[in-house]
C-alpha cells in the first residue's frame, strides 16, 4: 500500500488548493478585464470639441452630440 507521511499530505493539499486558487484568481481577472474593455468600448471622446458621451451601437464610426462631428471608436490607427 502506497503510505505517505501527514506532512507530506498537507504540503500536497496545500499546494493543490493553491493551485486551484490560483487558476480561480487568472479566470476572474480576465473576465473582468474583458467587462472593463466592452464598458469603455461604448464610451466616446470627441476628438474636436472633447465631449464625452456614450455610445452602445455597434458602428464604427459615431456622431458627436454636441458638435456633429464623426469619431471614429477606438484608437484611430490611420497614418497622417
Ligand atoms: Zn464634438
Amino acid at each position: 500500500m502506497l503510505e505517505i507521511s501527514f506532512e507530506d499530505l498537507a504540503i500536497s493539499v496545500l499546494a493543490f488548493s493553491m493551485l486551484i486558487l490560483g487558476v480561480l484568481l487568472i479566470g476572474r481577472n480576465s473576465t473582468e478585464r474583458q467587462v472593463r474593455r466592452r464598458s469603455l468600448r461604448s464610451i466616446i471622446t470627441c476628438d474636436v470639441c472633447g465631449h464625452l458621451f456614450k455610445d452602445s451601437s455597434a458602428d464604427k464610426v459615431v456622431d458627436c452630440p454636441e458638435c456633429g462631428r464623426a469619431n471614429q471608436r477606438g484608437r484611430d490607427k490611420s497614418l497622417g
